[in-house]
């Protein structure tokens, strides 16, 4: 059951498990990803955002990753590693901890490319998520009270089965994959100056930092929930500290642990990083809901809050939002409706 594969030791005690590789993806491996994925995924839309556009005195453009199958822009990056997974692990199959979308993603793209896929999840999880990986194929475990015992369970699992484990950060497939939208966004809007990116383990910034930064030179902000401020810390101080305590509406970002790969992109590449509360979150999520009609989860709402916050200095700039997701649980949409 050993795999074969030759481990890349981990930079960070937290993780139990070694890597396939730490090796950060170029500009070019994204241009070749894009081609890959074209063959099982659509083009996003990037919008127009009258509202956002008004309110900052800019032309703000949404990228609709909401568009995407399983609606998060995760599903680059499943289609992605699965498009070139080697062999070995075809049957054997694919193991991850998730707080959601990224299960999601691989439980869509092992069904396409026929590969079994286990996907453990906190007791807590959120449940129509949980309940659409099920759907989707893939076997859920749902192990201890945050993603990261979830992510300590699945990288057991690994070693005792000889899965395949998918980190959700340190996989250069995945930022490959997640990085076309930034791509697609370069080739609509080739003069964008600045692109908000919601940052959980950094695989959406980091896209878009080897993408809207490298090719049009635009700025690349991150911007992450002050509840769970890992990677924000990680960023600052160029350590790999684990943060304590995870507290968010933005689920889709609560992870304890700063990662080492795209810690590094980010910290070569993002131009700033902000730090966005709740109430903040929670106002961007109601406004895009009653103002622009946008549906997204409160981990999407974290750029537009960012962007918002980032106010004035905007105006007369072009503004990227990526809609990273729309799988907002019923219960959160019934707190943001009730306090409009
Ligand atoms: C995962 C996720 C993010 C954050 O992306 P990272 O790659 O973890 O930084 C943002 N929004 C949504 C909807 C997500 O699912």
């Amino acid at each position: 059951m050993c795999p074969r594969y030759k481990p890349v030791e981990s930079p960070d005690e937290s993780t139990l498990f070694p890597y396939h590789s730490l090796t950060p993806p170029t500009t070019a491996d994204i241009y070749s990803a894009r081609t890959v994925i074209a063959e099982y995924l659509p083009e996003t839309a990037l919008v127009y955002c009258e509202w956002l556009s008004t309110e900052l005195d800019a032309d703000v453009y949404l990228k609709r990753e909401d568009g995407l199958p399983t609606g998060a822009f995760k599903i680059r990056g499943g289609v992605t590693l699965l498009a070139e997974l080697a062999e070995q692990f075809r049957d054997t199959g694919l193991v991850a901890a998730s707080t959601g979308n990224h299960g999601k993603s691989l439980a869509y793209a092992g069904r396409l490319f026929d590969v079994p896929v286990v996907i453990c999840v906190a007791d807590d999880a959120n449940p129509e998520k949980v309940n659409s990986i099920e759907q989707l194929g893939a076997e859920v475990q749902q192990h201890g009270h945050s993603y990261d015992e979830a992510r300590e369970h699945a990288e057991r699992l690994a070693t005792q089965k000889g899965y395949r484990y998918v980190h959700s950060a340190n996989e250069p497939a995945l930022i490959k994959g997640v990085g076309t939208a930034g791509l697609e966004i370069v080739s609509e809007l080739p003069d964008i100056d600045v692109i908000f990116s919601p940052v959980g383990v950094g695989t959406s910034a980091a896209g878009y930092c080897l993408t809207v930064g490298e090719v049009a030179d635009a700025d690349v902000i991150g911007a992450q929930a002050a509840g769970a401020p890992a990677m924000y810390r990680a960023w600052q101080n160029g350590t790999l500290t684990p943060h304590e305590r995870t507290e968010t509406v933005a689920e889709g970002l609560a992870t304890q642990v700063p990662f080492a790969l795209t810690a590094g992109i980010l910290q070569r590449r993002l131009d700033d990083f902000l730090l966005v509360e709740d109430n903040a979150i929670r106002h961007a999520l109601r406004k895009m809901l009653t103002e622009a009609h946008v549906l997204m989860e409160g981990a999407c709402a974290t750029g537009v809050a960012a962007a918002l916050q980032y106010g004035e200095r905007l105006a007369g700039q072009t503004v990227g939002i990526p809609v990273t997701g729309r799988n907002l649980s019923v219960d959160t949409l019934q707190t943001v409706v009730d306090t409009i």
